[in-house]
């Protein structure tokens, strides 16, 4: 049983499928790329009070142990 279609709707619904296709990817890769610069840009930065130096840890945390001396220092807040 094969049913004939006419060119025209065939192309029509394979230009649509193939639209539809290319929205998802877009929609996709536009997610991913915003969840990934947002991992990327959450860091912490910490300047240790005992001995002066400068560190960064990924993710948001209030506190992190430096890595020169093991002083446990507080966020900086911008
Ligand atoms: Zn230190």
């Amino acid at each position: 049983m094969i049913q004939t279609v006419e060119l025209g709707t065939f192309l029509a619904f394979v230009g649509g499928l193939a639209l539809v296709g290319l929205l998802g990817l877009q929609a996709w890769y536009d997610r991913r790329d915003a969840l990934l610069s947002d991992h990327r840009r959450i860091n912490s930065a910490f300047s240790c009070a005992r001995c002066g130096l400068t560190y960064v840890r990924p993710r948001r945390r209030e506190e992190a142990t430096c890595p020169n001396c093991a002083w446990n220092n507080v966020r900086l807040k911008f």
